[in-house]
């Protein structure tokens, strides 16, 4: 099977300071997968690079069989990636249904509609009109990964989804992803909380300082392996 996306020693910089030294990335279609690591171990910049938000070499990225490292983040979102940003961002003066409809204005097709959404959030229709900003956190998050289910991207890629939230809403938008995995989109999360990036992937990929420091199917890694990647004990 071809892989959707892959990195191939991916370096990436800012400035002269070196973020990622050489990472290899893998992501199926269909497949979750996550990427764990602590403070500044290089998640975020993995995504970014994926994203064009930060500058890598042509060739160290393929998606679909192309080479994309390097290109502006506006032809990365029109050939299919879509990036759930960290802190929601929504916009404060828009509603709630505004807010998404935002995400749709790409006008690529897939299975993605406010109605789908609702289905998916009921408590998004119920407050549909309100401010985006008005909602708690969790809704908001909820908010901001359906503006990006709304441009039916081919891979999501999420960034810290539970950041600042309660474990129960954690609970409540991870629940959520099998129905968006099902119809055969690809995602990526970034997350802190490991217990539930491996409750809800396929596949972990643990970062440690710009690393790859371990990899494998997420039913088949133990805690201890984890910790030793993670922290480096
Ligand atoms: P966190 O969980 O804290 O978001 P992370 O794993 O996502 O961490 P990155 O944000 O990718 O880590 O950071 C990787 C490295 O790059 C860190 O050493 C960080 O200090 C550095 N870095 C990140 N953003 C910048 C930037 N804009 N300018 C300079 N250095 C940066």
């Amino acid at each position: 099977m071809t892989a959707l996306l892959t990195t191939q020693g991916l370096q990436a910089f800012y400035g002269d300071a070196q973020a990622l030294f050489g990472v290899d990335f893998t992501l199926e279609q269909g497949e979750l997968v996550a990427v764990i690591g602590a403070n500044g171990a290089g998640k975020s910049t993995l995504l970014k690079c994926l994203t064009g938000l930060v500058r890598a070499p042509r060739e160290a990225i393929h998606f679909k069989g192309e080479a994309v490292g390097g290109l502006p983040p506006g032809e990365i979102v029109k050939r299919g990636l879509a990036m759930v940003p960290e802190g929601r961002r929504l916009f404060p003066s828009l509603s709630v249904e505004e807010n998404l409809l935002i995400g749709g204005l790409s006008q690529r097709k897939g299975p993605w509609d406010l109605k789908r959404l609702y289905k998916l959030f009921p408590i998004l229709a119920e407050k549909r009109h309100n401010p985006g900003t008005s909602l708690s956190g969790g809704q908001q998050q909820m908010v901001a990964l359906g503006r990006s289910l709304m441009s039916n991207p081919e891979v999501l890629l999420c960034d810290e989804l539970s950041l600042g939230l309660a474990p129960i809403v954690i609970r409540e938008i991870y629940a959520a992803m099998p129905d968006i995995t099902r119809e055969g989109m690809t995602v990526v999360i970034v997350e802190q909380d490991v217990t539930m990036a491996q409750r809800v992937s396929r596949r972990i990929y643990c970062l440690q300082e710009g690393r790859v420091s371990l990899q494998g199917r997420s039913d088949q890694l133990t805690r201890d392996q984890i910790s030793q990647a993670y922290f480096g004990l």
